[in-house]
């Protein structure tokens, strides 16, 4: 397994304010697949997937990556991990305002490093022509383009994608998924992705359904379905 997520249990605050987001989940996802955690507002998601980034820390539970337990890793060692390995993707792009398309992805990558260059991502996001212009030019799923070429750039085992669509209308939502499917299929990406629209479950191997902080249903599918095909 790639993503092995075992027993995990997370609480916010503490004595009569205590929250449990998280009451045992179990998540498991091989190399190259895409997951689909589905869940209403509150369930759990994000907490879950900032987990498996390392960007938070459970308070039971072990999640594996590729065979490292990263749960047992230190504070330098899962800094580490997050910036070598993961890829991550929000609802409303993260980019910084007054710095081009091209200087976006440049500050999270290593010039000298990056295994993929700047030109390279932002052909495979089709937006080659648009690195010099800014943010605030661009429509909003062309802003998730770049935040995706930002993401893959170092070239991570692991994309994790919180809501990537939830900012933008059905047809924009159709190209960046049917991206997200590319990349996966051409870098061997592993994609995790948070959604609570249900119909995204069809273009993923496996859809984990959140409830409370506790997975009610893991469905695997048979036949994938491209993502300019899904309806909603
Ligand atoms: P989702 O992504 O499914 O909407 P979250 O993982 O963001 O859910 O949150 C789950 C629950 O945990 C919510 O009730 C939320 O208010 C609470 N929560 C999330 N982060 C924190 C935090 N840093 N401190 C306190 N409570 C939090
Ligand atoms: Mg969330």
């Amino acid at each position: 397994m790639f993503i092995e997520g075992l027993n995990l249990e997370k609480s916010y605050g503490a004595g009569e304010v205590k929250t449990e987001v998280l009451k045992g989940i179990e998540l498991k996802l091989n190399k190259g697949e895409i997951g689909v955690i589905l869940g209403p507002s509150g369930s759990g998601k994000s907490t879950l997937m900032n987990i498996i980034g390392g960007v938070d820390r459970a308070d039971g539970g072990s999640v594996s990556i590729d065979g490292i337990e990263i749960t047992r890793l230190s504070d330098d060692q899962l800094t580490e991990y997050r910036r070598e390995s993961v890829g991550f993707i929000f609802q409303f792009y993260n980019l910084v305002p007054n710095l081009t398309v091209s200087e976006n992805i440049e500050v999270c990558s290593n010039i000298s490093k990056s295994p993929l260059k700047i030109d390279e991502v932002l052909e495979a996001v089709g937006l080659l022509d648009k690195k010099n212009r800014f943010p605030r030019e661009l429509s909003g799923g062309e802003q998730q383009r770049v935040s995706i070429a930002r993401a893959i750039v170092k070239n991570p085992k692991l994309l994790l994608c919180d809501e990537p669509t939830g900012a933008l209308d059905f047809q924009t939502s159709r190209s960046i998924l049917k991206l997200l499917q590319q990349v996966n299929k051409k870098y061997g990406t592993t994609i995790l992705m948070i959604t609570h629209n249900g119909a995204i479950g069809a273009m993923a191997n496996r859809v984990f359904k959140l409830r409370s902080g506790q997975i009610v249903e893991e469905t695997m599918n048979q036949t994938i379905v491209p993502a300019e095909r899904i309806e909603w």
